[in-house]
């Protein structure tokens, strides 16, 4: 079982970036919350929020909730402001774990894809406070520049929204190997063996030459039933 922390950047009194006619705590409660229910179409992963509505909650609230739940990722969604374009992400720029490396590489390369048509800035490293007090692995992503008319205009689209999501949700599917929910319900027919198909093929000759009637395969046979068998296939077969 994965249990991951989603962590929608600012909120509250803290509005984050606002341009545009945007706020950066209304974008990334949205994308957080599609990407919470998209990981719920698959098994062997445990979702946690740090907010679920417009509250503010301390960076250290936030790292503080994901190391009581004992967290196997952090990720936390921003918006990008200050002049630019495109799409960055960030791990701890201090001592992190190899998986913290792979996680980055990973979901990284799948949310560049899913969106599409935008500058990837790179894979960064920084010291902020929820990459560096969270005791997991922990990544930050910058998506898009609401200071920017042209990263605005795509933010204003639910359904770029909705893009962005999916690239981070597949990107975990990756980094942790997820299957979906339906999958495992999936019946799968048992192939028969080589005995079982020399019985069919038996059954349905004898069958033919009107020596037996009824595939009771697992069942025992009388004496009387063994004569009627012989006799018939004497009878039928042997003077062919
Ligand atoms: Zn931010």
């Amino acid at each position: 079982m994965v249990r991951i922390v989603l962590d929608a950047g600012h909120g509250g009194k803290d509005p984050g970036a606002v341009a545009n006619g945007l706020q950066e705590k209304d974008i990334t409660l949205a994308i957080v919350k599609h990407i919470g229910r998209i990981l719920g179409e698959y098994e062997g992963i445990e979702v946690h929020y740090t907010r679920v509505d417009d509250r503010f909650l301390e960076l250290e609230e936030r790292a503080v909730i994901a190391n009581k739940l004992k967290a196997d990722f952090f990720l936390s969604v921003h918006i990008n402001a200050g002049g630019g374009t495109g799409f960055e992400s960030y791990i701890f720029n201090g001592n992190v774990s190899a998986t913290t490396i792979t996680y980055q590489n990973v979901i990284h390369a799948e949310i560049v894809k899913a969106v599409g048509n935008i500058t990837d800035r790179g894979k960064k490293r920084a010291n902020y406070a929820v990459l560096r007090e969270t005791r997991m692995p922990a990544l930050l992503t910058e998506n898009l520049f609401i200071d920017n008319v042209n990263d605005a205009a795509k933010l204003k689209s639910e359904q770029f929204l909705l893009q962005i999501a999916h690239g981070h949700v597949e990107g975990m599917v990756k980094a942790f190997g997820l299957k979906k929910e339906k999958e495992k319900t999936k019946v799968t027919k048992p192939t028969k063996t080589q005995y079982d198909q020399e019985v069919d093929a038996a059954f349905e000759f004898l069958k033919q030459h009107g020596v037996v009637t009824q595939d009771r395969r697992n069942e025992p046979v009388t004496r009387a039933q063994m004569f009627l068998m012989l006799h018939r296939f004497a009878k039928n077969i042997l003077k062919e």
